[in-house]
């Protein structure tokens, strides 16, 4: 590979024959080829180099072709329809949603917006739900009776009556933080 200039002759994959075969240089920016013109078909494309030498292998083919051999069977990725989870629960018999409930993971419940749900995920007092059409977290165990808490709820959550409200509900306090912001200007 001595000095490759335009109007010289280049070993490169040519994208109509599908082969390596001898190109003509057409244009070079630096020292880099960029495009050819195939001596067997007349063809005029981009330097792709030869196969298997550039840095850029053209292994594009190898990694989408098979999706045409496989086509027919499908077997690649099979997502379990929702209907195949629910398949052997007891549906009919499923509660209805309520935050005060607790749930654990496995179980189906009814939400009254979203239908017939499995419980995939239990994170303290979050559950997430997987519907026919969507997933949603929803929160659980907000009864306030810890009869069927899971073990592995966190310690810190305890529910000690109405002060379990969420913080963005209060207002902010601002006379306080104001106070506390301003200097003291002695
Ligand atoms: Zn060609």
């Amino acid at each position: 590979m001595a000095t490759l200039k335009v109007g010289g002759e280049v070993d490169a994959q040519c994208t109509r024959c599908k082969m390596n075969l001898a190109h003509t240089i057409l244009a070079m920016v630096g020292p880099k080829i960029v495009r050819v013109r195939c001596n067997t078909c007349g063809g005029d494309h981009a330097f792709r180099g030869t196969a298997g030498l550039t840095d850029r292998p053209t292994k594009t083919a190898a990694t989408r072709a098979p999706r045409a051999a496989s086509g027919t069977t499908r077997a690649e990725k099979v997502v379990i329809s929702f209907d195949d989870q629910l398949a052997g629960k007891d549906i009919a018999s499923a509660p209805k949603y309520s935050p005060k409930d607790t749930y654990k993971v496995d179980q189906v419940i009814h939400h009254p917006t979203f239908g017939v749900g499995l419980v995939t995920a239990v994170r303290g007092d979050k559950v997430d739900l997987t519907f026919r059409s969507d997933t949603k977290t929803l929160v659980h165990g907000r009864g306030g009776v810890p009869v069927d808490r899971p073990a592995f709820s966190p310690p810190t959550n305890k529910q000690s009556g109405p002060a379990d409200k969420p913080m963005a509900d209060l207002p902010p306090e601002e006379e306080a933080s104001a106070e506390t912001s301003l200097p003291s200007g002695d």
